[in-house]
Order: C-alpha cells, then structure tokens, then sequence
C-alpha cells in the first residue's frame, strides 16, 4: 500500500535508557551506606531500561500464568504454567540477589543496596516482584524455628532460580509464599479457621493444616509460611509444597484469581487437605511471628510505589520532551510543566522515604533499637499515605500521554492497574492508618524517634517547622476515626523533612509549598493541595524538578 501520510510528532521509543539514573534514588543509596552497591545498581538499571527486559515485562502480562491441576493422565499436579519471560525476569531477580542479597552478605547497607535493586528491577515488571519480596521477607519469621532456618535459610538465600516441583533440600534455590487470608477475614487473621492438629509422638512440632486460603500469591513457590488455629491458639508453620520423600503435600490449587492487575503473577484459592507443616515460633504467637513477615513485604510496598511512581513520570517527561501541540513542545507548555512537576514532586518524595525505610530496616537489623523504633511509625504511616497517593499518580502520569496513554502498548495500563495493590496488600489502607495509630500510642519510643528525626530538620523551612508543631497537636490527642489524617501528617512530615535536608532545592520548595503550608488554619489546609495533581504554586522551578525526571536516551 502507498504511503498515506508521513508519521512525526511522536515520541521516540523509551528503551535503551538506566534506568537507576535517578538523582534522588542515587543520593539516598549513598546517604543510607550502600554507595559501594551503585555500580550494580547500574548495571540492573540499564537492563531494566533495555529492549529486552521491557519485552519480557510485557509478554510476561500479557501472557498470565495458568493453572494446570491434573496431568494429561488424570494426576493431581497442582502447577501453575508461566510464559518463558516470566522465568527470565526470575533468573536476573533472583541472580542479582533482590530476593535475600541481605541474607548473604553481612556489609552494612545490604539492605539499603538490595532495596536499590528491587526498585530499579521493579520497573521491568512489578509481578515477579511479588515472590521476591516474599522470599526477602520470610528469613526474620523463619529464624524463629533455628532448625527449620538451619536447613531452609542457605536456599531461600541462593542466588539461583530453580523452578518447579521437587523437595526443598534437592532444589539449588527456593522461593517462599505466605498464606493468612481467609474468605471469612483477611485483615482480622485471628478470624482464621483452618485447623492444625500435632502429629502424635512427633518431636520435630510437625503439625497437619486442613482448611483453606482465599489468597496465597506465587502458589509454585516452594514453601509458604501459613497460620493457621493449633490448639493453643493462631500459630504460624512452614508448609513445603513438596515432601521431603518427594511426595506432593496436601496443598491444592483451587483456582488462581481473574485479577485487575498484577497480572504476570499467579494468586490462588488453596485448600489443605492434612497438609505436613512446622512449626515456627511459639504456639499461639502466630501473629506475633508472622508479623516479622508482614514488616518487611510492607518495605517493598512502599519501594514497589516508588518504582511505579518514578516510571509513571518518567514516561510522562518523555512523552511531554518530544510531543509537540499548540507551537511548542508539550514540556514547555506552563501547565504541563506544572503537572510533570508535581508529579516528579510526589516520586522523589516516595523515593526519599523508601530509602530512609530501607536504611532503618539495615540498621535495625543491625541491633540499632532507636532506628527500629523509627521504623515502627515511620512504615506503618508511610505505607499508608504513598499507597494511597499511588493510583492518582498513574492516572494523572497516563493522562500526559494523552490518548496513546490509554493505549497497553504504551505501559501506562499496566501501572494504572498494578497502582491500587500495593494499598491492599499487608495492611489495607484503613488497617495500616490504625496501625500507626497503635505505634503512637503503645510504642512511645517510636514517637520518641519519629520526632527525634524531624527535629534534625528543625529550623530549615518554616513550612515545616508549623507542620511539625501541627503534628505534635495532633498526636495529643489521637483517635481512630481521624487515624488516616494522623498517618498522612506523619507520612508528609517526614517527607518534608527529608527534603528540606537532602533534596533539590526546587523539589524541596515545591513539596513544602504544596504539602505543607497551611493556608486555611486548618491541619492540611483544603486549598494548599490535596486536589488535582498541577496545582504548585506560582513561581516553582518546574524545569529544574521536570529535568531530573527526564530521562536520557
Ligand atoms: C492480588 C492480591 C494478592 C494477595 N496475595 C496474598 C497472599 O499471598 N497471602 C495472603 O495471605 N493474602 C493475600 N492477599 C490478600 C490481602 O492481604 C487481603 O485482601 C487484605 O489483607 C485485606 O483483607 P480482606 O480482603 O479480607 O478484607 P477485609 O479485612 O474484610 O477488609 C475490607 C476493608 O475493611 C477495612 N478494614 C478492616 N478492618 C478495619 C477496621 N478495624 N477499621 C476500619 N476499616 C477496616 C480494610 O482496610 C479494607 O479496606 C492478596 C490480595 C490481593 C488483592
């Protein structure tokens, strides 16, 4: 066919580009003590940017896992089936550590660099992410039972990806799961009504689980840390899916879930039937064990945000470089610029806290009790108020695009669909707010530290300054009902903070105009923000913030 039309005014491919070439993510790496890692760091990202790995990010959702139940002979197999692509995101997860780099290597800032990994590797594809996370996070609950950590923690910690159905102790590397939630109550696990019953005689607390879970992602693990009822009360096991005699456990699949997003990652509905699992921690602490978990998968909720958000706006700034309406590019059109720049506002913000997060986990991992008191509030209320922020970001980052943004081709769905989890998942929103609220209130030396930590940016930004002092009025007198206001103040303080004394002037200015100035007398005044992304104040530097979310190709 003859050429109808010439094609121009469309942006150039992002492909080919680092994408750890990200000042704020940068800077954080080397402020919380994993400088040494950037150059791994680098190489990720720019695999991360690469042809290739968008490729299998995109194969591997647009091609979800399937659930094979029965053998062509009529066999129980229970085996969730992935597209080739999905293995490959694995095997470069996995081989760079973002599973348990912390787990391997003793150096201070293991965390913080496995942190830069998971976030920069996250942009390739945030499904995979899911029993990466998973594996990362289930080492500190499972150091509770010694013998199981004994024989289990070097595979979980291998950095080798070893799909499929064989026993724990053959395979050269392990993925973990974790299975709570039930149809009757996912956040109010204690409403859990699968049974474990001791085995008789049995000195190595080998207990069979029936019942089921209406929730267990990354089913095709290799062992999952499950509550369920002993009778002393919810306590929490480990579940292998295969034998040690390499017979299959009493786990079944039932179905995996038809999900809105996240979809390169397989969820099922699974039901025990006697199932072998061990015990891990004290009989009736379940919670108390498996909490250990949920504090470290709540990590890389907020990291995985702060992935989504940089990616957001980094296709955005493309796009508004390149495209051109109305005689300019749409970059330098003034509200567009207002638009990019509050959203380069808002990731730079969530990168910031991730990363403080991260190096409070390191530290705290390291015996440091007032960095782990820190990281009590901090995470609860952080996870709340980023997740939150998360699903208006893709949006409004989609919209930048325009039509093409609408489009899957452009990657924009996939992070508008993938934006709401992250809120949902360890702690919904509501349960993460009353969470903080707890810390608050139970744990003074949490508040003692949060505290501590916005002292040290006393006196730098007057905006701060008042919505410090704002908090302080807040948090004497604490309710439930207003715990989503308590946790937001908490969540944008520390973010103020944090930029006021380590981010770009302009990003810094632009945050503590928007976030933090208190124009109605009010906590958060309702016309300093909180509508519409775009709405800076005038004279914002937004060339200098969009520039450092542009990237270069
Ligand atoms: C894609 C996906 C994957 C998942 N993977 C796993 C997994 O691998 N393992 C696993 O165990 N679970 C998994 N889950 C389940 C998830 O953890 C739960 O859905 C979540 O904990 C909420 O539980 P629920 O669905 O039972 O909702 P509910 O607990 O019924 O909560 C419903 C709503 O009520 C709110 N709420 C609850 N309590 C209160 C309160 N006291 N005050 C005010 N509001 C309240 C919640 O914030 C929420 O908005 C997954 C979920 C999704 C979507």
């Amino acid at each position: 066919m003859p050429a109808t039309h010439e094609v121009f005014n469309q942006p150039p491919a992002l492909t080919g580009y680092d994408v750890a070439d990200d000042a704020a993510m940068l800077d954080a790496l080397r402020r919380e003590g994993a400088g040494w890692a950037e150059e791994a760091v680098r190489e990720l990202g720019r695999l991360a940017g690469s042809a290739r790995a968008q490729e299998w990010g995109r194969h591997a959702n647009e091609n979800p896992p399937a659930l094979r139940t029965y053998d062509r002979f009529g066999n129980r197999i229970d085996e969730v089936d992935f597209h080739p692509a999905w293995h490959e995101l694995l095997t470069v997860a996995v081989r760079h550590g973002l599973h348990a780099f912390p787990w391997r290597d003793q150096r201070p800032g293991a965390h913080v660099a496995r942190a830069a990994g998971f976030y920069v590797w996250g942009a390739a594809d945030a499904g995979h992410c899911c029993p990466v996370s998973m594996t990362y996070a289930v080492v500190p609950a499972l150091r509770h039972a010694p013998d199981l950590a004994g024989r289990f923690e070097p595979l979980l910690a291998a950095e080798e990806y070893d799909f499929g159905l064989r026993p724990p102790e053959t395979k050269r590397g392990l993925l973990a799961g974790m299975s709570m939630t039930e149809k009757q109550g996912g956040s109010d696990v204690r409403a859990n009504t699968t049974r474990a019953v001791p085995v008789e005689g049995d000195g190595a607390g080998t207990y069979l689980l029936t019942g089921h879970k209406w929730f267990t992602s990354a089913p095709m693990g290799d062992l999952f840390m499950v509550l369920a009822q002993a009778p002393g009360g919810l306590s929490c096991f480990l579940l292998p899916r295969v034998l040690p005699d390499g017979s299959r456990n009493g786990m079944r699949l039932q179905r995996l879930k038809d999900k809105l997003g996240n979809r390169s990652n397989a969820s099922a509905e699974v039901e025990y039937d006697e199932a072998v699992a061990w015990l891990v921690g004290e009989v009736g602490r379940g919670v108390h064990t498996i909490i250990e978990m949920v504090n470290m998968t709540r990590l890389d909720c907020v990291l995985g945000t702060a992935t989504g958000m940089r990616a957001g706006v980094t296709l955005a700034a493309h796009h508004a470089a390149h495209r051109r309406a109305f005689g300019r590019t749409l970059a330098d059109q003034p509200l567009m610029a207002a638009v990019l720049a509050d959203l380069a506002v808002e990731s730079e913000a969530t990168t910031m806290a991730a990363f403080r997060l991260a190096g409070a986990t390191d530290r705290a991992a390291r015996g440091d009790e007032t960095e782990a008191a820190f990281r009590r509030l901090a995470l609860a209320a952080t996870k709340y108020w980023v997740c939150k922020r998360a699903p208006a970001h893709a949006a409004e980052a989609l919209e930048c695009l325009g039509g093409n943004g609408y489009v899957e081709e452009s990657g924009m769905p996939r992070l508008y669909r993938e934006a709401p989890l992250a809120s949902i998942w360890e702690g919904s929103g509501n349960v993460a707010a009353l969470d903080a609220l707890r810390a608050l209130t139970r744990q003074p030396e949490s508040a003692e530290a949060f505290f501590a930590e916005l002292d040290q940016a006393a006196g730098a930004d007057s905006r701060l300054d008042q919505a410090i002092a704002r908090l302080r009025k807040e948090v004497s007198d604490p309710s439930e009902a207003r715990a989503r206001h308590l946790a937001e103040a908490i969540a944008l303080t520390l973010q103020g903070a944090l930029l006021v004394r380590y981010g770009h002037p302009a990003v810094a200015d632009a945050f503590a105009a928007s976030r933090l100035a208190d124009d109605s007398g009010s906590l958060w005044g309702p016309w300093g923000w909180g509508h519409a992304y775009g709405t800076l104040p005038s004279g914002t530097d937004t060339s200098a913030i969009v520039g450092r979310a542009t990237p270069e190709i």
